[in-house]
């Protein structure tokens, strides 16, 4: 039995055949601080008792696979089989090729930000997406931000924070939400230096309601898309075509934010209807908001369009420098509305659209398909794979209390915590499968599976 002097020295291995791979791999000081961190750990083992020499022959593998998990990067890519198609924490939406292409090419070259290329003078970043905007909305103008909350944030301070004509925003006690994230309305009025009138109830708000608490310290009022919740039975809320005479008759500016916000009626794709942003601005809103990640199916984003005196009060705003967007994601914005041109192809070219739309029939048979394989993979380590119905949703607040019927892949094991170890397992592979437990089961929704190749090789490396 050999003790330290089977050990070889840093300098032995980084000189070595299999030591100088590592360094060509992950660089030398990597490797010396990896091979550091597994021989002090050899050397006390070798105090409790181990045999230097077969700890100096597992050397190379460990710090190979020590420098290999170190390089591994969290945000790499993952199938996302939960069943919702916008999960936020999942990145939400997922670019079309076109925004791909349009965001590396911003990323790799110089280009006109804020550059006019006709005068040679300076340009403006929002210039590359107002015009869209405006064509696909129906909107006066259009200003982008970082996200929707900001989107909202930098609307509320302009209208009703400090420095505005009224200071108070009113809004309806059923409007009041709170959504992921701790983005909660009365939150984000406080910090927009807005004063919050909260009216009606949380079922029923009336008319009446709006027209007593508008005064002439009223800045704006605010009309929130209930996006994560329904509140049903005995309720009443206001219209918005009605809330916008109330508005117009009082000379206050009304804001919708629609959070989802999508540009399409999504009954063409066999959805249900959710308010569209040109329906939202027909509606007589002075202003609407929504998100760039959520429907629309770009990056993250918030989109302010409506009213061109207030849209350049908004862009006055010195709060608008502190949100404004990268060219990375105006390219891939760009690239995104562009598409929406030509709404016949648009559930071909958008991942999100195409992903919603696609018919039960055809996920079904990818179940059918795949359950033999997705078995045979799982079968060594005692689990089983069976076709099943499931049920999507669309996710990050948007038709929240609609499923759409979908179909995915059973996975069961013996005992009642088979689930979660399934779960863990099938979370730690270089492509992570994400699914979710339900009834004593994992559940693989195969709706977001384009590919059947994908989640078999992301299987085949268990
Ligand atoms: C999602 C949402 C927001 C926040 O949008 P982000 O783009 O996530 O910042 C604000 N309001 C409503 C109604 C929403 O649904």
């Amino acid at each position: 039995m050999e003790g330290f002097r089977a050990l070889p020295s840093v300098d032995q291995v980084l000189n070595g055949a299999e030591g100088a791979a590592l360094v060509a791999r992950h660089g030398r000081q990597a490797v010396r601080e990896a091979l550091r961190a597994r021989l002090d750990e050899m050397r006390d083992a070798i105090r409790a008792g181990e045999d230097g020499t077969v700890l100096a022959a597992r050397l190379p593998d460990l710090v190979a696979a020590d420098l290999a998990a170190r390089d591994r990067s969290r945000l790499r890519p993952m199938l996302n089989l939960t069943g919702t198609v916008l999960h936020t924490n999942l990145g939400r939406a997922i670019l079309a090729d076109e925004a791909v292409r349009a965001a590396i090419t911003a990323m790799a070259n110089p280009l006109a930000l804020e550059f006019d290329l006709e005068t040679g003078g300076r340009g403006q970043r929002d210039d590359h997406l107002r015009g869209l905007l405006v064509e696909l909305t129906g909107a006066e103008d259009a200003t982008i931000v970082n996200n929707n909350a900001a989107a909202v944030l930098i609307a509320l301070n302009t209208l009703a924070g400090p420095g505005a004509d009224g200071r108070q925003a009113v809004v309806s006690r059923g409007e009041l939400i709170e959504i992921g994230g701790a983005f909660r309305m009365p939150d984000i009025m406080a910090r927009a230096g807005a004063k919050l009138v909260e009216i009606g109830t949380t079922n029923r708000t009336h008319p009446r309601d709006y027209q007593a608490a508008i005064t002439e310290e009223t800045g704006v009022i605010l009309k929130v898309h209930t996006s994560n919740y329904r509140i049903e039975g005995f309720t009443a809320e206001v219209q918005a075509t009605e809330l916008a005479g109330i508005a117009r008759a009082a000379k206050v500016p009304l804001m919708n934010d629609l959070g989802a916000g999508s540009l399409v009626d999504l009954s063409h794709y066999g959805l249900r209807r959710e308010p569209t942003v040109r329906e939202a601005v027909a509606e007589g809103a002075d202003l609407v908001t929504f998100s760039g990640d959520k429907l629309l199916g770009g990056p993250q984003a918030g989109f302010i369009v409506g009213r061109k005196d207030l849209i350049a009060a908004i862009n006055r705003n010195p709060l608008k420098r502190a949100v404004r967007l990268d060219k990375i994601r105006i390219a891939a914005l760009e690239a995104t509305l562009k598409l929406y041109r030509d709404p016949d192809r648009l559930a071909e070219r958008l991942p999100t659209l195409r992903m919603l739309a696609r018919p039960m029939a055809e996920i079904a048979a990818q179940a059918q398909r795949l359950a033999p394989r997705v078995d045979a993979a799982l079968r060594p380590f005692g689990f089983a794979a069976a076709p099943c119905p499931c049920v999507s949703q669309i996710g990050s607040g948007a038709l929240p209390v609609d499923t759409i019927p979908s179909a995915g892949l059973r996975l069961t094991g013996q005992g009642g915590d088979a689930p979660d170890r399934l779960a863990v397992k099938l979370r730690a592979l270089p492509m992570p499968v994400i699914g979710h437990i339900q009834g004593g089961a994992l559940i693989l929704d195969l709706r977001c599976l384009e590919d059947d190749a994908t989640l078999t090789t992301a299987l085949a490396a268990l």
